[in-house]
């Protein structure tokens, strides 16, 4: 069996596939660790159970994951053997790590030298592998980069035109996000077009709480929204996307704002949330824009407006565009937004059919009219497989 990990700084998911990946034995999620409120919600066999306990850090959350595979009623795994490797999500890979890889302790050391990159998410995925090593010692450990698919990018893409030092010594450059959903969203479009994806130019748009358009061009992304940080590219949930940085000394030199409380406005208090004033949901402003609130739909309306600029900014670096895909929360859910994004791109070859793009939960994942020259899917995006697909893979 293989286990995937997903372990943030207050919460754990996990997901326990068979060995040729066909079925998910169990997943769980463990939330709120650290926090008032501490749950975790656990599935195997068709049950669901859900345990409400005080779960004080990240030690006690493996302990309960364990006894959950293991001990409980819904045990799923007899000895610890059975499970042949686990595959860890990593936020950032910096430019050392450019695809998956199996753990070592030269490994290790090298993910310590990118929390610098990720001071909030690194730390949490990395204990999660020596939660691991503990929990399950002799087991193979991999680990899987949100930023790994990305190192394709030419430097024209990823290099910003500052001083080159800041680049050279310091690492300072275009990262990119959310790669792990990218690349399994760009292999299952291919597969849904029945064409190689070497021979086709797709930009992906990955809209969940956080956004990453991507330009995935022969199978390689080739440029991204997000950048050294998450807060850039399209406006996302609380996150800003692309500003004008003289704002920022701006509220620090006239408004007298902390470096602090700029950084809290740039990622937790703009974006959706910031223009609507309401609520960083699209579900909720998607709501009240139909309701008439001017506010929320103007949050939606700059929404769609930087995806749809973005999208041909890359129709325009790839010299050309096969493919349209939409992905993660807002994406899979959200016609309005597909709508929206798709009225303005006639231009490239992008015609969606209205009809079946309100049918996409109906199992019409492909949204083109008849008329378009451009394919444009709706593709649930599944993290968690693309992990255990590699975690295979470097077993072999
Ligand atoms: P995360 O980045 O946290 O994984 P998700 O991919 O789950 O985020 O996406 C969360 C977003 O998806 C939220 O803005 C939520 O409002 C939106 N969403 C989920 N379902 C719908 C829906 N039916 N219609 C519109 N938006 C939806």
């Amino acid at each position: 069996m293989i286990l995937t990990i997903n372990c943030g700084s207050s919460s754990l998911k996990y997901r326990l596939f068979s060995e040729d990946l066909a079925a998910v034995i169990a997943s769980g999620l463990i939330a709120r660790i650290g926090e008032a409120g501490a749950y975790c919600e656990h599935k195997a066999q068709g049950r669901q159970a859900e345990i409400h306990q005080p779960i004080p850090d990240q030690d006690a959350a493996f302990d309960i994951m364990a006894d959950n595979l293991m001990h409980s009623e819904f045990a799923v795994i007899g000895d610890p053997s059975e499970i042949t490797a686990i595959g860890h999500r990593a936020v950032h890979g910096g430019d050392v790590f450019v695809a998956s890889t199996l753990v070592s302790d030269e490994v290790m050391a090298q993910l310590r030298s990118c929390i610098r990159f990720a001071p909030l998410h690194n730390p949490a995925n990395i204990a999660g592998i020596e939660e691991c090593q503990k929990k399950f010692p002799g087991i193979p450990n991999v680990v899987v980069f949100d930023t790994a698919f990305h190192q394709t990018m030419p430097p024209e893409a990823h290099v910003y035109a500052l001083p080159y030092e800041l680049y050279e010594k310091h690492g300072v450059r275009r990262y990119g996000f959310h790669g792990t959903s990218c690349r399994y969203v760009a292999q299952a479009a291919a597969d849904m077009l029945s064409r190689p994806i070497e021979d086709l130019s797709m930009v992906v748009c990955h809209l969940g709480n956080g956004v990453t358009i991507d330009a995935v061009k022969g199978g390689r992304s080739v440029d991204t929204s997000l950048g050294f940080g998450t807060f850039c590219g399209v406006p996302m949930g609380t996150r800003a996307g692309e500003f004008d940085p003289a704002i920022i000394f701006h509220l620090v030199k006239e408004m007298g704002m902390t470096i602090e409380e700029v950084e809290a406005i740039c990622y937790k208090k703009s974006g959706l949330l910031g223009v609507s004033g309401v609520s960083n949901d699209m579900r909720e402003v998607e709501k009240r824009a139909a309701e008439g609130d001017t506010r929320c739909a103007l949050a939606l309306e700059i929404f769609v407006y930087h995806i749809r600029k973005t999208i041909g900014a890359y129709a325009a670096a790839m010299n050309g565009l096969d493919a349209l895909v939409f992905t993660a929360g807002i994406g899979e859910n959200c016609a309005t937004v597909r709508s929206k994004v798709c009225a303005g791109l006639g231009v490239l070859g992008v015609q969606i059919d209205e009809g079946i793009n309100g049918m996409v939960r109906d199992g019409h994942p492909n949204i083109s009219s008849a008329e378009a020259r451009v394919a444009t899917l709706v593709v649930p995006t599944d993290e968690e497989r693309m992990i255990a697909i590699d975690t295979v893979d470097l077993l072999h």
